[in-house]
């Protein structure tokens, strides 16, 4: 396996979970991704609301309790999406030639947090 392989991770959607190959393209964000689709249905959105100011949190919204149970599964998936993301970052960073002391500083981290969580070793 190569090294490029090594650091893949299946690409999807944080929005809408479609695969990258289900769709147009993908932008990548920190440890997130956005699919065209829904880049499109965001300026939709976003052209047709009123102007707001500040954000409107989706849990501060009043839905019904199916609605939030249905909303938890999604969540979890791009929490995890983010985590497996940042396992990538993380051995790119060891590939470079980063320290654990250096990814563990860039994450607020001690050297042995960063190892333990990362290194995949006991
Ligand atoms: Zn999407």
């Amino acid at each position: 396996m190569s090294a490029v392989q090594e650091l893949s991770m299946p690409v999807r959607c944080s929005f809408c979970r479609r695969s990258h190959d289900e769709v147009d393209k993908v932008v990548a964000g920190p440890g997130i991704f956005i699919c065209d689709g829904c880049v499109a249905l965001a300026a939709e959105i976003i052209a047709g609301a009123p102007a707001t100011h500040g954000a409107v949190l989706p849990w501060e919204v009043e839905m019904p309790l199916e609605q939030v149970l249905a909303t938890l599964g999604p969540v979890a998936a791009a929490g995890a999406q983010v985590e497996e993301n940042l396992g990538v970052w993380v051995r790119k960073a060891r590939s470079a030639g980063a320290t654990w002391a250096q990814v563990g500083a860039a994450l607020g981290m001690t050297r042995q947090s960063a190892w333990e969580r990362f290194s995949g070793e006991e």
